[in-house]
């Protein structure tokens, strides 16, 4: 059966028919981005800190970029990846075995910075104030992401306590849960050996005024208080 269509909703249908067909809804006027493109912008998006957005906008400048453009960044990624290792002994990145920092013989042997990532190690070379060495363990520990003891560079750092002549390790982890755990952890594996363990001094960061740092902050900046020297 057939129902009749009152007169009044008729109009309605006619005037929304019609206003379609003048503006087209915006979803059909949308054009997709050509297959290539749409890619590029995948791969984009999986870089640490670039959105959809970014990935869009980096892809579309390289795609009307001179062609060099496109090609040095193409080769620069590629020499990275196949250039760039680890460091057999400390585990920073280097493109030689060992790494600059393990073959200079100028750099203090006595004393070695554990740090968690490769990366911590370019932190800590810019701010040129060490002169030890390295050791990258490689994560922290954190039962809850199934990070164990195994999974980070311990053999390799029990095995460095042995063979050179350390007398200071230094641990420059984060000052966080799992860094605590970690440093908790390196004390009590570490702690039969003759050297000296020592943490980061935690406080107020530089050029920060009292109001502006959290609760846990100002207790460790108390706690970790220095005599003032004339
Ligand atoms: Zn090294």
């Amino acid at each position: 059966m057939i129902f009749p269509v009152p007169r009044r909703a008729r109009g309605v249908a006619a005037r929304v028919a019609a206003a379609h067909s003048l503006h087209p809804p915006v979803a059909m006027a949308v054009t997709t981005l050509p297959p290539a493109l749409a890619a590029l912008c995948a791969a984009l998006g999986e870089l640490p800190g670039i959105g959809p957005r970014s990935a869009e906008r980096i892809a579309l400048f390289l795609a009307q970029a001179p062609p060099e453009t496109g090609r040095r960044l193409a080769q620069a990624i590629v020499a990275a990846r196949e250039r760039v290792q680890v460091c057999r002994n400390c585990g920073a990145l280097t493109e030689t075995q060992p790494c600059g920092i393990c073959a200079d013989a100028r750099r203090d042997p006595t004393c070695l910075c554990v740090v968690e990532r490769p990366v911590d190690v370019l932190f800590l070379e810019r701010a040129g104030s060490f002169r030890g060495r390295y050791h990258v363990l490689g994560g922290k520990l954190s039962p809850l992401s199934g990070v164990e003891p195994e999974d980070l560079r311990l053999a390799e750092l029990e095995a460095r306590l042995a063979r050179e002549p350390v007398r200071e390790v230094i641990l420059a982890l984060a000052s966080d849960v799992e860094g605590d755990a970690t440093c908790h952890y390196l004390a009590q594996r570490l702690g039969g050996r003759a050297v000296t363990l020592t943490r980061l001094a935690h406080g107020l960061p530089a050029g920060t005024a009292l109001d502006l740092a959290d609760e846990v902050t100002l207790h460790r900046a108390l706690a970790g208080r220095q005599p003032l020297t004339p």
